[in-house]
């Protein structure tokens, strides 16, 4: 038996260890399992941990290649289900954006969105004006963040790409942006930080079961295509839209089921769109659109379409792509977007709620937790703004059926990362200085600008690894990527390039050249450091091959 005393919690997310941890967790009786490692599940294994029980998280791919992440990538109260009278939903959603931002403040960017009043638009000026009160108190807005009303002028003074004679004002307010599935990472790795076990590419499929009650999982590792079982005194699924698969295997799918709606977003480079701040807009069929900007390229999004297809392999297709691009087009007249210029694609599932008689976009975005007769608790629906109260719901009822007194939820105060930022401006001051650090080299500040929203003060370990690299390498930015890729795989147990270069690093998505000018090096360097032989190799490389092609092809 491999026990944990051969490796220190603190490298239970290194790459290398995952085989001994796999091996582990097999001897071991937990008080949790959750299965799911997307923002729901990590932000439950977290708590969970916190409160003192015994948790292990399971993820069947990589952490977070569900939804979380494939979302708008903003920590937001959601202003269109005021519309919806969602009043509950937008006030916690809109109070946790602070609490998420202080929680990690260079992941969780406070971001200004402009809302353009048109004529013959979804929200009227006095509608507008009231709504975006409303949100603000729900969510107790700051004074000095609260929304601003502007006129047709100084809307498009603001927003130069806004047709000039359709506008009747505008409503500027705050938002935060982030990146999802480093949001996902860095939740999982203060679990683990804290004592939890996760692992990704573990499969539950099935339940153990004694009394009739669910006493644990059945899973397949694959990595090694090993089956076996782990024994727990509960478990929790927060599979995302998978939830009811797993009710199906535990045979508890009664009642409420899930709605299934897809999302897509699209990239190009920001000169395409040059959005000047985040912007939330009319389109002619009277949905609404984002068009957010995310360092040189700008993303813009969202479709709301329901979904019956196989939820294990969702793409962008032409006609999400025509809906998106003709939107757009036909709002901002100086745009021209053409299906060429996407540079890059994500599509996603929301695992929304069922209610009879409502269409995709009408579909409420609250939680609900099902719990089987068996003992199973599952978890859908929500929002990734929301995951801390979701996860809190959730823990609190583990607790309450595993008898054990409820301690308090104390994730508002658990920073999400090693050292933290105290606000803001820290991370602004850090930027510079890493920039400063990085050396005078053309795109240095860019570079810091990147790093520091993904990794926060971990850049400084990647600056090290960096140092150490560089004196070897010609070309500085290979040497940069080669840090950062350590890094990954010494503390976020990368196991394909995959997992680098679309949850870590968000390249695939916002930096396609880079995947395809360093595939082959990325490949080469974990074959070697993680041993895979050739065939384990070159289907790593066909797998990467293939999620190129689908974020940038349409089918
Ligand atoms: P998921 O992220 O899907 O995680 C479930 C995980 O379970 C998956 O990783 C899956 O692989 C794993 N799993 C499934 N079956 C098994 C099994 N048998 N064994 C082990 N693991 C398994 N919310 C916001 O707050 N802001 C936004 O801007 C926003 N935009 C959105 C845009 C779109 C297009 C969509 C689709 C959603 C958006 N959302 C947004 C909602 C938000 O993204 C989701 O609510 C959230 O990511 C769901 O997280 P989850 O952990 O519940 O599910």
């Amino acid at each position: 038996m491999v026990g944990t005393a051969l490796i220190y919690q603190k490298d239970f997310l290194a790459s290398t260890n995952r085989a001994k941890v796999v091996e582990d967790i097999q001897y071991r009786f937990f008080d949790l399992i959750v299965v799911g490692g997307g923002i729901t599940g990590a932000g439950i294994a977290l708590d969970a941990t916190a409160r003192g029980l015994k948790t292990l998280l399971v993820e069947k791919k990589d952490f977070a290649s569900g939804t979380s992440s494939k979302s708008t990538k903003l920590i937001h109260g959601g202003l269109r289900y005021l519309k919806q009278f969602d009043f509950q939903l937008v006030k916690e959603t809109g109070t946790e954006r602070a609490t998420v931002h202080k929680l990690a403040p260079h992941l969780v960017v406070p971001e200004k969105m402009l809302l353009p009043i048109v004529k013959g638009g979804t929200y009227g000026k006095w509608a507008s004006s009231l709504g975006l009160k409303v949100y603000d108190l729900l969510a107790g807005v700051s004074k000095s963040d609260a929304r601003k009303m502007l006129s047709a002028e100084e809307t498009f003074e603001k927003e130069p790409l806004l047709d000039q004679s359709d506008l009747l004002g505008g409503g500027y307010y705050a938002e935060y942006r982030t990146d999802d599935a480093r949001l996902t990472i860095e939740v999982i790795k203060r679990a683990v930080k804290l004592g939890a076990v996760a692992v990704n590419y573990l499969e539950v499929k099935d339940f153990l079961y004694k009394d009739n009650l669910v006493a644990g999982i059945k899973c397949i590792d694959h990595q090694s295509e090993k089956e076996f079982a782990i024994h727990s005194k509960s478990v929790v699924s927060a599979t995302g839209p998978w939830v009811d698969k797993l009710r199906a295997i535990n045979k508890s799918l009664n009642g409420k089921r899930l709605h299934l709606t897809k999302g897509v977003h699209l990239v190009v480079e920001k000169e395409k769109l040059p959005v000047q701040q985040s912007l939330y807009f009319d389109v002619p069929d009277g949905r609404m659109i984002f068009a957010i900007p995310r360092g040189n390229k700008t993303y813009f999004g969202t479709t709301d379409t329901d979904y019956k297809e196989d939820i294990d392999n969702v793409s962008c297709d032409k006609k999400d792509a025509d809906y998106l691009i003709n939107a757009v087009n036909e709002t901002l007249p100086s745009v021209d977007i053409k299906v060429e210029d996407i540079e890059s694609t994500w599509a996603g599932l929301r695992p929304l709620i069922h209610s009879e008689g409502k269409s995709a976009s009408e579909l409420s975005r609250k939680d609900e937790i099902f719990e089987s007769p068996n003992g199973l608790i599952s978890i859908a629906g929500g929002k990734l703004t929301g995951y801390r109260k979701m996860s809190e719901r959730v823990v609190d009822l583990v607790l309450e059926k595993l008898s054990i007194e409820n301690k308090e939820c104390t994730t508002d105060k658990i920073d999400l990362c090693d050292k933290s930022f105290g606000d803001f401006e820290e991370v602004l001051n850090y930027k510079e200085q890493l920039a400063t650090k990085l050396g005078d080299f053309e795109r240095s500040a860019v570079i810091a600008d990147k790093f520091v929203h993904l990794y926060g003060y971990d850049c400084d370990n990647i600056v090290n690894r960096y140092e150490a690299i560089k004196s070897e390498k010609s070309d500085i930015e290979e040497a940069l990527l080669e840090a950062e890729l350590e890094h990954c795989l010494s503390t976020e147990m990368i196991q394909t390039p995959l997992d680098f270069f679309e949850r870590r690093s968000g390249k695939l998505f916002f930096d396609i050249q880079s995947v395809t000018k360093n595939k082959d090096f990325v490949l080469n360097k974990m074959k070697e450091c993680l041993s895979w032989n050739t065939e384990v190799a070159n289907r790593y490389k066909s797998e990467l091959e293939e999620a190129i092609k689908l974020a940038t092809k349409f089918v």
